[in-house]
């Protein structure tokens, strides 16, 4: 029988190099060993920056703007917006919702304090529908997730500038980007005045109040003071007087600043003393309010010290309306507050609405200004659908 040639020939090469063959198959081993290893590699690498963005996401605020690729835009860019509202407190919030559900795809900046003023309250006990009140926090979270729920774009970022000298509304956010928006509803708010002191802070919540009526029903038949000698401490103090047992008013010279009528109905008021050419120093109280340390005659020849005790004490000093960055174009009042035409929420520039406490010296609640947000979302509707 004659032997296969070819199969003699591989038997007999490999017979003649056992050491190649035996090399050749560890050189594939190795290669096999590498590609394996790397394809492991690059596998977990990836595995990796998925669990980990997935972690970053869920860790990361709420923030809806964060699956808008327009919300990532830099310095030079412009976006175009149908619906921009500045300032996210109640009346905010409220426009949103009411412009969310309009189909106004409305972006909301919510400034250097998301949430509003309220979100430095506790117990708040007027807003209808909560009937055993709701921390002011709370409140703003519940309004905030409403807005989302209907597709506000809610984002962190601030108004530095704006351009309303044309028909195109231009509003700088951070310095650096560019929103140019359809309607602009503004809702900046107002911030109340307070002295300076450190106390002031010290007692916040706990005795120190910016707001007679948020805050006065939880001072009924106890002494409470009231600082500032204008229209504003005035028409505190005799609301206050309704409420409490005693309330001071402490002047810093010795005359009032408000209207002739405001000042005879509060020296009027039998519950009302009031303090002339008195001046807050500090407050004292273990944890809460307990009195005030007053200076009297300051800077005269008889100056002196006085101590009072009370367990509130209302600053009434004044309100700074948010509103700087308008007041070039929008007409506001001699304090800085926008005014409107009428009963709407419409500034004299088309498109650009003004709501809340930025727009209303005299109401400055949680619930007019949700109201006045509606009406803003509301106007900024109709006037879209009028051009
Ligand atoms: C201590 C305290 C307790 C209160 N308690 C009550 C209460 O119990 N009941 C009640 O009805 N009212 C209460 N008030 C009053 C109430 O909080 C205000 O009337 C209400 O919050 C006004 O709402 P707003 O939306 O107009 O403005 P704000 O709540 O003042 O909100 C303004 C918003 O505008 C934003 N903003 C400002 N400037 C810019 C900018 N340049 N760019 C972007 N965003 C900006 C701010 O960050 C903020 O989010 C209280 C107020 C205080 C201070």
């Amino acid at each position: 029988m004659r032997p296969l040639a070819p199969q003699t020939s591989t038997l007999n090469q490999a017979e003649l190099h056992p050491e190649l063959i035996a090399l050749l198959n560890a050189v594939a081993k190795v290669i096999a060993f590498f590609l394996f290893a790397n394809i492991c590699i690059h596998k977990m690498v990836n595995f990796e920056k998925t669990i980990n963005s997935q972690q970053m996401d869920f860790f990361k605020p709420m923030n809806i703007a964060d699956n808008q690729p327009d919300a990532k835009k830099t310095k030079g860019e412009v976006e175009k917006v149908k619906c921009l509202i500045i300032g996210s407190g109640p009346a905010g919030f409220t426009a949103a919702i009411y412009a969310a559900r309009a189909n106004l795809s409305p972006v909301m900046y919510e400034g250097l304090q998301p949430g509003g003023q309220l979100t430095t309250t506790t117990e708040v006990e007027n807003f209808p529908g909560y009937p055993n009140g709701i921390t002011g926090p709370e409140m703003m979270e519940d309004l905030k997730k409403q807005a989302i729920r209907f597709g506000t774009d809610v984002r962190w970022g601030l108004a530095t500038a704006a351009d309303l000298s044309g028909p195109k509304h231009l509003i700088t956010i951070d310095e650096e980007k560019v929103i140019e928006a359809e309607t602009v509803i503004i809702a900046t708010g107002a911030t109340a005045q307070y002295l300076g002191i450190p106390d002031e802070q010290k007692y916040a919540g706990s005795g120190v109040s910016a707001c007679a009526t948020c805050d006065g029903f939880f001072y009924r038949k106890k002494d409470v003071a009231v600082v500032g000698g204008g229209d504003t401490a005035l028409e505190e103090a005799i609301y206050l007087a309704g409420l409490c047992k005693k309330v001071y008013m402490i002047v810093r010279r010795n005359v009032f600043r408000g209207s002739k009528v405001m000042q005879e109905r509060a020296m009027k008021t039998p519950n009302i003393e009031i303090l002339w050419k008195h001046q807050t120093q500090g407050l004292f109280g273990n944890g809460v309010v307990e009195g005030v340390d007053l200076i009297v005659n300051k800077g005269e020849s008889n100056e002196t010290t006085a101590k009072i005790k009370v367990d509130g004490f209302f600053l009434a000093i004044g309100h700074k309306p948010n509103s700087d960055i308008f007041k070039q174009y929008l007409e506001t009042d001699e304090v800085g507050y926008i005014k409107t035409l009428g009963d709407t929420s419409k500034t004299k520039i088309p498109g650009v609405f003004a709501c809340g406490d930025v727009m209303d010296p005299v109401y400055k609640q949680a619930i007019t200004a949700a109201g006045s947000g509606c009406k803003a979302a509301i106007d900024a509707e109709r006037y879209l659908s009028e051009i």
